[in-house]
């Protein structure tokens, strides 16, 4: 089972899930789904990583 966690969208403030082996802490831009909006980890104002 592919670890995930949740990040919201400095945008339109929607959460989405990603690949957490893939993508986190990794310095890649994120694609909202929602707003088809790319934007960095740092830029989130919320972004959880629980396991
Ligand atoms: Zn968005």
């Amino acid at each position: 089972m592919a670890r995930i966690f949740t990040i919201m969208c400095p945008k339109c403030k929607k959460e989405f899930e990603v690949h957490f082996g893939d993508l986190r802490h990794r310095d890649v831009k994120l694609h909202c789904p929602y707003c088809d909006n790319w934007f960095l980890q740092a830029e989130s104002e919320k972004i959880d990583d629980r396991w």
